[in-house]
């Protein structure tokens, strides 16, 4: 079956019903929120009846926990070693909100290695998920896969393997790939069969919990990291769709991540989702050239 939806919100009156709503507009059949700002780490209290009234609303729609994903803010660099007390503390607290929620998977960015040589960088990640990782860990960790941009690690299946082979407890540790990072760092998306052996070779297919469907702004190799529309960017409609529809990973949710569309309404600019007709797109494996239009043409 497929498991498809896209990046939602999460904010502190609506909590996880607003993001099951947000999720249920655009036809998807799961979703991945922050459980904050993306950008910093203040995070407000959990509402358990939001989180209760959210379940009932996704079994009405057949929606499963077990699809469900968390995005870590991407501030925290787990390869900063003057920051391992504020990185532990944070972590742990952040698994405690997901557990809460019922959510198992989190995404999180490996980090970046900043002046440090790359295997230290790879070290420091490995020593902060070592300390809040452990036995009653019920969450699994997943590293994304990364662009290169700058000093970013977990740029390949070594680096992410590097970083697998050194956990203590490796069941609760798992990736995350993301198509425009693949493109981004070197990756052939038109050979994702390819990609997939890689992975399985070196970590495993079953560590392969969440794919990000994003296309890319750039080249193969550029090491930019900008997310563009579906169908619209250097991937293209039909890479993008043989992805999502590869059997070797049809269990697996794919969440777009795809940049929000600009209108520019009497010169105030606004922003609207692509999700709803994205998804429309991947269900209906029918490419749609004028997608941009559509979406304006909807919102307006
Ligand atoms: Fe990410
Ligand atoms: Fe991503
Ligand atoms: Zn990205």
């Amino acid at each position: 079956m497929l498991i498809i939806g896209s990046h939602v919100s999460f904010n502190k009156d609506k909590q996880l019903l607003g993001s099951v709503k947000e999720a249920l507009s655009y036809g998807a059949n799961t979703f991945m929120f922050y459980t904050g700002a993306p950008q910093n780490t203040n995070r407000s209290n959990l509402d358990d009846n939001l989180t209760y009234e959210a379940y009932q609303l996704m079994k009405e729609n057949n929606i499963v926990l077990e699809n469900i994903v968390v995005h870590a803010p991407y501030i925290v660099n787990l390869a900063n070693a003057e920051n391992f007390d504020f990185n532990v503390r944070f972590l742990k607290e952040e698994l405690n909100r997901v557990e809460l929620l019922g959510v198992n998977k989190i995404v999180i960015h490996p980090g970046s290695a900043l002046k440090l040589p790359r295997e230290q960088g790879l070290n420091n990640i490995v020593d902060t998920l070592n300390t809040v990782i452990d036995e009653h860990t019920k969450v699994q960790v997943l590293l994304e896969t990364m662009a290169g941009k700058g000093s970013e690690l977990g740029i390949n299946f070594d680096e992410l393997k590097y970083i697998i082979d050194n956990m203590k407890y490796k069941d609760k540790i798992g990736v995350c790939l993301d198509t425009c990072h693949l493109n981004d760092a070197g990756y052939n998306i038109e050979n994702f069969d390819k990609i997939l052996d890689e992975a399985e070779e070196k970590i495993g297919l079953d560590k392969v919990g969440c794919i990000h469907i994003n296309d890319s702004k750039n080249v193969i190799s550029a090491h930019k990291d900008r997310h563009e529309n579906f169908g619209i960017g250097t991937i293209g409609f039909d890479n993008l769709i043989n992805v999502i529809y590869n059997k070797r990973i049809e269990n697996i949710p794919k969440i777009l991540e795809t940049p929000y569309v600009t209108f520019d309404d009497n010169s105030k600019e606004r922003l609207y989702p692509p999700y709803k007709q994205e998804i429309e797109m991947i269900k209906n494996k029918k490419n749609n050239p004028n997608l941009i239009a559509q979406i304006r043409d909807y919102y307006k």
